[in-house]
């Protein structure tokens, strides 16, 4: 059949994404989701929609929506942008802010769904090296470009660039579309988007799926310039898509109304990732320090994907790469103080 294909789809490398097992006993601790529930305020609004309702299609635009993440942000409802997660967000992205004809820059480590974007709309890349401590050296992403891109806190290094290094990066590099991708900033970063207004090609995206634990929902955006945020309105306007069902839009805005909840369970993350941190380390694994709702380690002797493999066996999954440089490391999501217990033992009984 393949003969039919245009020849590029044949090359496709497609992303390969974190196991979601159906074993509701096992501790999953691979593909960084949220251990507590969303705000019960987003459950409330989410049933009282899940009504006859449903029989009318969503607000193509998700004003509410959008709203709510304007004025959360302190920013215009014009320099809002949202879709179903942010990886569609960054699909649009890739699709039509980047140029075609010089090559797009983001790190070597990074998520790695940005090279399999530029496979499916043909965008050259370049993949800049970590430095030896695996941290972005931003003074390396001043060549020509075709656009930038990379997570802030990165993935799944955990490390955190300030908003120093990146302002640097803009003034100097102010002719290509520059995104942060800060799916993990509300775990310990600090978030670009106070520096939008300053920077009208700098647009930075988040997603609802981490800090406010909605990974099930699939809601993400990009905030920056209008003119930016028009031009992914005709994109996705161009896909005969809604940009988000009614349950999505509704129960999502209600998440930015209920601010206790939110820093209550960003707090119970970051103190469990520390003890963690400190606990791991005393085993003999070397972390990085973590920005984000997930550690990244490698122990001083042991084989990681050995490490995994007998990890999986006491019903714990991790994450394992098998790519150049960080084969040796296991990405742990931070769970709660009962996750960590059974990873805890677990280790103890394996090491
Ligand atoms: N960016 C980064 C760096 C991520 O790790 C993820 C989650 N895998 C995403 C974006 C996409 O998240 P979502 O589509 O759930 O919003």
């Amino acid at each position: 059949m393949s003969r039919y294909w245009s020849p590029f789809v044949k090359d496709l490398v497609p992303y390969v994404p974190g196991e979601q097992p159906k074993l509701s006993q096992l501790t999953k601790l691979n593909t960084n989701e949220n251990p507590y529930g969303p705000s019960p305020k987003v459950l409330e609004v989410i049933k009282a929609e899940a009504t006859d309702a449903l029989r009318l299609y969503p607000d193509p635009n998700s004003d509410v929506l959008r709203h709510a993440i304007a004025d959360y942000h302190d920013v215009s409802i014009d320099q809002v942008f949202v879709g179903n997660g942010s990886d569609e967000v960054l699909a649009h992205i890739f699709h039509g802010l980047f140029q075609h004809n010089k090559p797009l820059l983001f790190p070597d480590i990074t998520y790695s769904f940005y090279p399999v974007y530029c496979g499916l709309y043909q965008i050259p890349f370049e993949a800049i090296p970590l430095d030896e401590s695996f941290q972005i050296r931003i003074e390396e992403y001043r060549g020509i470009n075709g656009g930038i891109i990379f997570p802030n806190p990165n993935a799944p290094t955990g490390c955190f660039l300030g908003l120093p290094e990146i302002e640097r990066l803009l003034t100097v590099n102010n002719e290509t579309v520059v995104v942060i991708d800060e799916a993990y900033v509300d775990f310990g970063g600090e978030s670009a988007i106070s520096l939008v207004d300053r920077y009208p090609n700098l647009l930075v995206t988040q997603t609802l799926s981490k800090s406010r634990s909605l990974a099930g929902l699939r809601v993400g955006f990009a905030v920056g310039h209008p003119e930016l945020i028009e031009a992914l309105v005709r994109i996705k306007n161009s896909f005969n898509s809604y940009p988000l069902d009614r349950l999505a839009q509704l129960g999502a805005a209600a998440s930015f109304a209920d601010q206790g909840y939110f820093e209550q369970t960003c707090h119970a993350v970051i103190t469990e990732r520390n003890a963690m941190v400190t606990r791991l380390a005393a085993l003999d694994f070397q972390v990085l320090p973590s920005a984000a709702n997930f550690v990244f380690c490698r122990h001083r002797n042991r084989d990681a994907s050995e490490l995994a493999a007998s990890l999986r066996e006491d019903g714990i999954i991790v994450r394992h790469f098998s790519m150049p440089r960080i084969d040796q490391y296991l990405r742990i999501t931070v769970g709660r103080p009962e996750d960590s217990e059974v990873l805890f033992t677990s280790l103890q009984r394996i090491l």
